[in-house]
């Protein structure tokens, strides 16, 4: 795809060899909104209808993927993108409607999750300050309560761990006391203003700029916040709304008196639901398990077993994929170079889709074809498509992501420093924590310190300073340019520093790495220190991107600007209503 980004691609392929195939549906993208699409597709118009999805990666799913590890004699299973079942905002009927089709009982989650295992060892959320950032590596109990997703109350204290935290931390006198202050101060920092008013402020103000200039803290305490919202923004404080932040639950705002729910041009992730928060399941391979129940139900012989609590064991049978005699088909190693109607769009009865499959350029042919591959590709692929579209689809800035899964021998040294899970503001990966301990379908979570378990690690490349689309281009090329040898080197480092004192011993403890990077990551969501029209109206740019154009309808979460499995349900469905309606 890059090179025909790049105009490089036709001058120098062969012409393509017609595979004279012919299907009632082509879907471009065998990510989760590409395989609802075609779920919805046979629900409507029949079991016999002939659909072919096609994609560039070796595996289904898009960036719900799975990861496998063999420990000893055990297999553990790790999240290689989506974590879960879990949007801010509640799930759609549609939405909820597949993932019960599915039979996916997300109420019975406590059943397979055992909440108490980390807590039961005295086990918590740490800090880690590190010496290039702060000065001294350490490793302290963090003494705010709340994660980023979580609502929480960050002024709860706990006067023991902030003793610990205030003794251990490596700052300075005024650094600490700034610190404490941003969590107790309980002063309003806008007097005059009414609620809404303040909030029109808070959008337009990075969190960063606000703790500064605001509430007056030093750039040491600026430095711990930076990298908070990464898993959710894939950008720092700097390119996040103080806006956002309050809905993130960071502190500084207590004492504004805000009243609660959505201000004007708050990003989607940054507004709480009591409702959503409910609606939580997570599989050992997280949303790798919806992709490959969906898959079972459109080729039953490529993912066997019988309930929906066994797929986590399944092993898939990739062969039976792309079987001739299956009326659905799902063709791997195929990227999507041309997608075409065959003469006028207004007069066409077939698309043309054109592939690169081992080197190959081959053609097909569909009565409908949904684009359920990331925006930005589209205008490359899609050449007869109006300017005006092609300028929206390309402004769907993918967030780079890095998801490291580390397995490990033990978690030991965890145990004797009480964490399950750290954040680390100036280190490589921002954050890592012990696998979440879920035991389902004859799956075995880790039990005891003494056995095996996935750390999973995490970064976003960015590069604080710039607009948030620049930051995730930047970033983008960062990961692109980074060898896999670096990036080892970087998990071992920080692992021994962190755990080090512990007991932990990178050589020893670390049995296997899969290093699961996303340059095309998460959908860009709006941000009202960006996008204009998020925070003042108008057409989203997503709304234009995802118009029909004669047989081809355009799906993909980038279709509505956020980064859920719901969404990327919801906007295939309707990318197979605005064909099926048609026909
Ligand atoms: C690391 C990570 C963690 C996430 N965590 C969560 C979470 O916990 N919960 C949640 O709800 N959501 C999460 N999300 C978001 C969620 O995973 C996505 O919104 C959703 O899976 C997107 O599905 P999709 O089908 O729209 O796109 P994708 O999954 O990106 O699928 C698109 C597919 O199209 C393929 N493609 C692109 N170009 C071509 C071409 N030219 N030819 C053929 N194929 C092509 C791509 O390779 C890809 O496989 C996460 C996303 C990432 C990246």
């Amino acid at each position: 795809m890059h090179a025909v980004r790049d105009g490089d691609f036709w001058s120098s392929a062969s012409s393509p060899e017609n595979t004279g195939e012919s299907y009632d549906l082509v879907i471009v993208g065998g990510g989760i909104s590409g395989l609802s699409a075609a779920h919805f597709f046979r629900k409507a118009a029949g079991d016999q209808s002939r659909i072919l999805v096609l994609d560039n990666h070796d595996d289904f799913g898009g960036h719900a993927k799975r990861n496998e590890f063999q420990v000893g004699n055990r297999r553990l299973l790790g999240f290689g993108g989506t974590f879960s079942i879990e949007s801010p905002a509640p799930y759609s009927a549609v939405a909820k409607g597949l993932i019960e089709e599915l039979q996916i009982d997300v109420p019975s989650y406590s059943r397979f999750f055992n909440k108490d295992l980390y807590r039961a060892q005295g086990m918590r959320r740490g800090l880690f300050f590190d010496k290039e950032t702060f000065g001294a590596d350490r490793l302290v109990p963090d003494p705010t309560t709340s994660h980023v997703g979580e609502t929480g109350d960050h002024a709860k204290l706990d006067s023991d761990l902030w003793k610990k935290f205030l003794t251990e931390a490596p700052l300075s006198r005024r650094g600490k006391e700034d610190y404490q202050r941003l969590h107790q101060e309980k002063k309003d920092y806008y007097p005059g203003l009414n609620s809404d008013e303040k909030k029109a402020r808070l959008a337009r103000i990075s969190y960063a700029k606000y703790l500064r200039e605001v509430v007056g803290v030093g750039d040491e305490v600026v430095r711990i916040y930076q990298a908070f919202p990464h898993p959710l923004f894939g950008v720092g404080i700097d390119a996040v709304s103080a806006q956002d932040a309050w809905g993130l639950g960071l502190p500084g705002f207590s004492g504004l008196n805000l009243a609660p729910g959505a201000g004007k041009g708050m990003n989607r992730d940054a507004i709480p639901n009591e409702e959503a928060e409910r609606y939580f399941f997570h599989f050992p391979d997280g949303n790798a398990s919806i992709a490959r129940l969906i898959v079972r139900s459109l080729i039953p012989k490529a993912i066997p077993g019988n309930v929906w609590t066994d797929v986590v064991s399944a092993q898939a049978n990739y062969s039976q994929l792309d079987d001739g005699r299956s009326p659905v088909r799902i063709r791997l190693n195929s990227t999507v170079v041309r997608v075409k109607h065959v003469s006028d769009k207004s007069a066409a009865q077939q698309v043309e889709i054109t592939y690169v499959t081992a080197g190959k350029l081959k053609t097909l042919r569909a009565s409908s074809c949904v684009l359920a591959c990331w925006h930005v590709v589209i205008p490359y692929i899609c050449e007869e498509l109006p300017d005006q579209q092609k300028e929206a689809l390309a402004s769907a800035q993918k967030v780079p992501l890095l998801y490291t899964n580390v397995a490990v021998s033990d978690w030991k040294s965890c145990r004797k420093l009480g964490v399950n899970s750290v954040y680390a503001p100036g280190s490589y990966h921002t954050g890592f924590n012990l696998d979440l301990p879920v035991s389902i379908g004859g799956y075995q979570c880790s039990q005891s310190p003494e056995d095996p378990i996935v750390i999973h690690m995490m970064k976003t490349p960015n590069r604080p300073g710039l607009p948030a689309r620049e930051q995730h281009r930047i970033g983008r090329a960062e990961l692109f340019a980074t060898s896999f040898e670096t990036i080892e080197r970087k998990i071992r480092d920080q692992l021994a520093r962190t755990l080090g004192a512990g007991g932990f011993d990178p050589a020893r403890d670390i049995t296997a790495i899969t290093v699961n990077r996303w340059p095309h990551g998460y959908a860009y969501e709006y941000n009202s220190l960006f996008d204009k029209f998020w925070l003042e109206g108008g057409e989203a740019p997503c709304e234009i991107a995802r118009r029909p154009f004669g047989r081809i309808a355009i799906a993909n979460a980038d279709a509505d600007a956020y980064a859920y499995t719901d969404c990327a349900i919801d906007q295939g469905y309707r990318a197979v209503q605005e064909l099926t309606r048609k026909s």
